[in-house]
């Protein structure tokens, strides 16, 4: 008598139960005004739900026309913009593990959390890196950073545009970048965070290798990230002995799919299509108009902020204004603001890697005026709720005097 192989009943492993989604998702979205991810556009969001062929005709015309749009927002002519499947770090892990390996001089401008990671990265393929450690919440000086230079000698010098974690944008990237040219070291940029909310022109700076993840200035999921490289960096790609130790992220395979319609991995082709309805609506809107409302919206939010009584973390000089950093009142600790606001104003901030602030984000839909109104309240709110007298009337006073251009 034949028996199943497959006993049912021997499972070691019960079947669980578990809640659906529905049950755990609150009723009304939250609104992401946090540090990222961020909302996405209607548009984005039903990309999102598409599946098609990774290797179909469509997917190449929807290849071609993400890398044509992507040109646009890195502001380059150069060939070589790829997809990453993965976070904006998987991105900066392709910049890494490329351009760099064993023995290689790497000098890293470390301003904070996330400039460290690319270091870390550096470390890890055996690259001989130097940090320029730069004190919480300020910026090194061109002086302090053409003596690393000199003394260094790297080959690849490493740089944040906005170091997201303490607020702190490093306002003379262009002269940096051309201070590394000058000695001779590729330069990659980190605009995880800063990507199409503000300048940067690839190019016309010189930088060779810029990059980004999709759930931050882009407006679009998390999970899905874009790199460009100059003309010098591919050739340095090209030109090395030893392949890239990361399969998924060395940049010759991926060439396969990004430029040749061929197949390197299976592309998340949802989350490549919502980021090509994100890069596309930047493209209706334009980079100047995009720079302008998000100046806009987060120059009034910090008015706003500041009539609350509420102190900015980062010096007006080279304060980020795609994300903002807000000190926490004594007595209180980030946690409790975040998870305050979120539970009685369903608005989602963020704390900060152990910093006594809570940030909150200004990056793509982020900048809306009907978000800034109820994200002020919110905090105003908050503060109130737990016993720090603020200014809530003024506030909000402010962020209306600011968005309406001080009339
Ligand atoms: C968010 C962020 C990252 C990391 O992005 P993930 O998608 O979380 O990997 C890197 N750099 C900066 C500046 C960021 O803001």
């Amino acid at each position: 008598m034949p028996t199943s192989s497959f006993n049912v009943a021997s499972t070691a492993v019960p079947c669980p139960v578990v809640e659906s989604l529905d049950a755990i998702l609150p009723e009304e979205p939250l609104l992401m005004m946090g540090a990222g991810p961020v909302p996405i556009p209607a548009a984005v969001a039903k990309a999102n739900t598409i599946v098609i062929n990774h290797l179909g005709a469509t997917m190449v015309k929807v290849i071609s026309q993400v890398k044509t749009m992507a040109r646009y927002v890195f502001q380059t002519h150069s060939k070589w913009v790829l997809g990453v499947a993965g976070p904006g770090s998987a991105a900066m892990e392709m910049a890494i593990s490329n351009l760099a390996w064993e023995g290689t001089r790497v000098l890293s401008i470390k301003n904070g959390f996330f400039s460290g990671r690319m270091a870390e990265m550096g470390r890890r393929v055996g690259a001989q890196v130097s940090v320029l450690e730069v004190a919480d919440r300020s910026v090194a000086t061109l002086e302090q950073i053409a003596d690393a230079i000199r003394r260094e000698r790297p080959e690849i010098v490493t740089i944040v545009q906005g170091e997201t974690s303490n607020t702190v944008w490093n306002y003379q990237l262009k002269d940096i970048a051309a201070l590394a040219k000058a000695a001779g070291a590729l330069v990659i940029v980190d605009a995880v965070c800063t990507l199409s909310t503000m300048p940067l022109a690839m190019d016309a700076w010189g930088i060779d290798a810029v990059i980004t993840g999709g759930q931050k200035g882009l407006s679009s999921i998390p999970g899905v990230s874009l790199i460009a490289f100059s003309d010098a960096a591919w050739e340095r790609v090209k030109g090395r002995t030893a392949p890239n130790a990361h399969w998924c992220l060395d940049a010759s395979l991926a060439e396969n799919f990004w430029h040749n319609a061929g197949y390197h991995y299976t592309a998340p082709v949802s989350g490549v299509l919502a980021l090509h309805e994100a890069l596309r609506l930047v493209c209706a809107e334009t980079l100047e108009k995009r720079f302008a409302r998000h100046l806009k919206c987060s120059v009034a939010l910090q008015e706003g902020v500041t009539a609350l009584g509420l102190q900015l973390y980062a010096p007006k000089e080279y304060r980020l204004n795609s994300v903002v950093g807000i000190e926490v009142p004594p007595g209180l600790s980030p946690g409790d603001v975040c998870a305050h606001i979120s539970r009685q104003h369903q608005v989602e901030i963020s704390g900060s890697f152990g910093l006594p602030i809570v940030r909150i984000g200004q990056m793509g839909e982020q900048c809306r005026e009907h978000n800034l109104f109820r994200t002020v309240h919110a905090l105003g709110r908050t503060m109130v709720d737990l016993g720090v007298k603020v200014d809530l009337p003024a506030g909000v006073a402010a962020l209306e005097r600011g968005l309406s251009g001080g009339k």
